[in-house]
């Protein structure tokens, strides 16, 4: 057999906050490693016996192999049971009694195993020292993230629009964003490498950036998925300014089928495993030579977003500070949530068995996706509003014409934006205003935007809340069609 070299990733010591370098992680959880001498009695940890767990038995039922309906699911769906000592008992690899007691911050050995072979599967990462750390989901992972990079005074790197929840992490850590102009692929390279090139420590007020803050698929308000070209050439900018790449992929599996328009045949599911993983565009992590790229997955929008579980893979340095953080943090997901997440993904299904889970998502979000292209061809005035097919994830992002607007040259864009904004909601339609998503709030606003998601009600009220939409825009431009 061929020896393939994989070199080790970059240290980012350089790059690292005092912060996360002086995290020496719990003491206590330390001792844990004292654990395996065969014969001993420990009075050390102080962990609660699972004798006052008050629980003895789970039953939870799921999707059989292949039968993901809802209404399979319900009434042929496939109970699977933990008990509290099926590890004593050589039932499982897991149970109650483990765990639901005190873990370590990188989450269950049994459920982590899991997700490294996944992402070795998905990603199949270049670089020798790669690892991988639970997560109670992307939010709190960013949170850490800025912890482990970032001090007051400092900028990162986003796209112009972006998901608000980061910029709000970041703004009380007096950590600002600055935003990086997009197209319908998203993240603009150019664009990147010229807010870099051009940064000005005295106007800006802090020194040049080097963490990006990106959503490379289904992105979130716009909806764009960098293309493989558009990734290598962002990642080409990331070596020339030793940027750090922090990709939240939470819609990743969220990648549909291709818009094949209103009166074509839809195109027919990936045949095989392989084709469906071949039909992901790469992520930056499996683009990854240098370990600069930290990637944050989260079983949110493929399983539930209550359970609180995702991961970060990254070099194990990075991996290493983040647990160490998460010790004294977060520390693990929760373990009901890693049980059954362990029982569903490891005992049931198998990797094959979640990947024919996704193939089935996928399936569902491309039916929703064209429900309400469909509906935006029938019901929008053309000239007013404008859209791109999105190809990932669950937001439909809609273009306004506001300088065809009768109170444009009146009123600001914001007024125009918020005028339109109550009249959909007169009309009985919420979506959300473009600007809510700006990283940068204080740039001059020359465009407007609309985000609606297919995501949340059944195809018959996406089509009727478009033809909403598309009354309240006749009716706030005055007709102006
Ligand atoms: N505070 C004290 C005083 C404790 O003894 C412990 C657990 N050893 C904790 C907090 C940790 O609590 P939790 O499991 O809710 O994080
Ligand atoms: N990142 C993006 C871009 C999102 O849109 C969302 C959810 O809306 C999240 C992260 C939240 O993920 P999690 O539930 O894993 O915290």
């Amino acid at each position: 057999t061929q020896h393939v070299h994989k070199a080790n990733a970059k240290r980012w010591d350089h790059r690292l906050t005092e912060e996360a370098k002086a995290r020496t992680g719990s003491s206590l959880k330390e001792a844990a490693k004292y654990l395996g001498q065969p014969g001993l009695i420990s009075l050390g940890g102080g962990l609660p016996s699972s004798e006052y767990f008050p629980l003895d038995e789970i039953k939870f039922k799921v999707p059989a192999l292949g039968h993901f309906s809802a209404k399979d699911i319900h009434e042929h769906g496939v109970v699977l049971t933990a008990g509290k000592h099926d590890m004593a008992e050589d039932k499982s690899l897991f149970d109650i009694a483990t765990a639901l007691q005190y873990g370590q911050g990188h989450g269950a050995a049994q459920l982590l195993r899991w997700i490294i072979e996944h992402t070795e599967i998905v990603h199949n990462p270049t670089y020798q020292d790669w690892s991988c750390t639970m997560t109670i989901g992307s939010t709190s992972a960013f949170d850490i993230t800025l912890r482990m990079f970032t001090k007051p005074g400092n900028w990162i790197l986003s796209e112009e629009f972006t998901f608000p929840a980061m910029v709000e992490s970041a703004a009380p850590m007096g950590v600002k964003v600055a935003a990086v102009g997009m197209d319908e692929h998203g993240m603009r390279a150019e664009s990147l490498d010229e807010v870099l090139s051009s940064w000005d420590e005295k106007v800006r007020g802090g020194p040049k950036p080097f963490l990006v803050y990106t959503v490379p698929t289904g992105q979130n308000p716009t909806g764009a998925t960098q293309t493989l070209e558009r990734r290598k050439a962002i990642y080409a900018v990331a070596q020339k300014h030793d940027l750090y790449i922090v990709e939240d992929e939470p819609y990743y599996f969220l990648q549909m089928q291709p818009y094949t328009g209103p009166n074509a045949p839809d195109v027919p599911p990936p045949a095989s495993h392989e084709e469906f993983l071949k039909s992901l565009v790469p992520s930056y992590l499996s683009l990854d030579t240098d370990g600069r790229v930290m990637r944050m997955d989260s079983f949110s929008k493929v399983i539930a977003p209550g359970g609180r579980v995702g991961w970060i893979t990254a070099s194990e340095q990075i991996c290493e500070r983040y647990s160490k953080h998460a010790d004294l943090a977060t520390q693990g997901p929760s373990g009901l949530s890693q049980l059954m997440l362990f029982k569903l993904l490891d005992e049931h299904w198998g990797h094959a068995g979640y990947l024919d889970w996704l193939i089935h998502i996928r399936m569902e979000y491309t039916a929703r996706r064209n429900v309400i292209l469909e509906a935006c061809e029938t019901y929008l005035p053309g000239d007013l509003i404008s859209w791109a097919p999105p190809m990932a994830g669950m937001f439909h992002w809609l273009k306004v014409e506001y300088r065809k607007h009768p109170h444009y040259g009146k009123k600001t864009a914001i007024e125009i934006e918020e005028e339109i904004f109550h009249k959909l909601m007169e009309h009985g339609t919420l979506l959300m205003k473009g600007s809510w998503f700006r990283a940068e709030q204080e740039l001059a606003v020359e465009t407007m935007f609309l985000r609606a998601t297919y995501a949340a009600v059944p195809s018959e009220q996406i089509q009727e809340a478009v033809r909403r939409l598309g009354a309240a825009i006749r009716d706030s431009f005055g007709d102006a069609t």
